[in-house]
């Protein structure tokens, strides 16, 4: 059985960039189907008692759907923070950034245009190699870097049979119209940007360094 995580914060922390509103909404009921669509779908069934990455990885139709959304979600509301001590990553997280970006600035340039031309629903991804370098990557529907190989970042839900390693997920904005609309409407660019103000780089640091 899957729950709902809880709010690692009240939910009027994070306005005005994300407000109480949205959030009852998006973590109260939107993620909430996700949890109770997925119960019911693997009770019983082959997935039952599996990780969400297991099933994830290896699961289509209406079960990795689901799956999918709840891990982009568990991820999403947990790198947030009402207000962020680092404005930035730092370390070997800043270093790579650096490295492929030259500034800051840039990366979050790229970053917010890709999901600002992601067409329709999806999230986009910061992911990284085993060797440490990043990629951003345009997730449709409920897609995450996990089912994405590393070789071609071409999404191919990779199995640990196949002895392919996936990327792994470290930051990720929703641009689903749920995650913005009631308090931005179709301005998907403004929120996007306003979110760089509420992201926890502790803990994208911790999910790279992990
Ligand atoms: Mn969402």
């Amino acid at each position: 059985m899957f729950t709902l995580i809880t709010l690692p914060y009240a939910k009027d922390a994070l306005e005005p960039v994300i407000s109480a509103k949205t959030l009852e909404f998006h973590h109260g009921k939107h993620l909430q189907a996700y949890v109770d669509n997925l119960n019911k779908l693997i009770q019983g069934a082959e997935f039952e008692g599996k990780s969400l990455v297991e099933i994830v990885k290896s699961s289509t139709g209406g079960i990795f759907n689901n799956a999918g959304q709840i891990l982009n979600h568990e991820m999403y509301f947990t790198q947030f923070v009402p207000k962020p001590s680092l404005p930035a990553p730092t370390g070997n997280l800043m270093s790579q950034i650096a490295n492929q970006w030259g500034t800051f600035d840039a990366f979050k340039s790229e970053f917010e245009s890709k999901g600002v031309s992601l067409f329709g629903s999806g999230w986009v991804w910061l992911a990284a190699k085993e060797n440490g370098e990043l990629v951003i990557l345009q997730c449709p529907g409920a897609d995450n870097p996990v089912c994405h190989f590393e070789r071609s970042q071409l999404s191919f839900r990779p199995s640990a049979a196949s002895g392919e390693i996936s990327l792994r997920p470290l930051l990720t904005f929703d641009v689903w119209e749920h995650a913005y609309y009631l308090d931005y409407q179709n301005r998907r660019a403004a929120h996007l940007s306003a979110l760089w103000q509420i992201v926890n780089w502790k803990v994208i640091e911790n999910r790279y360094s992990n």
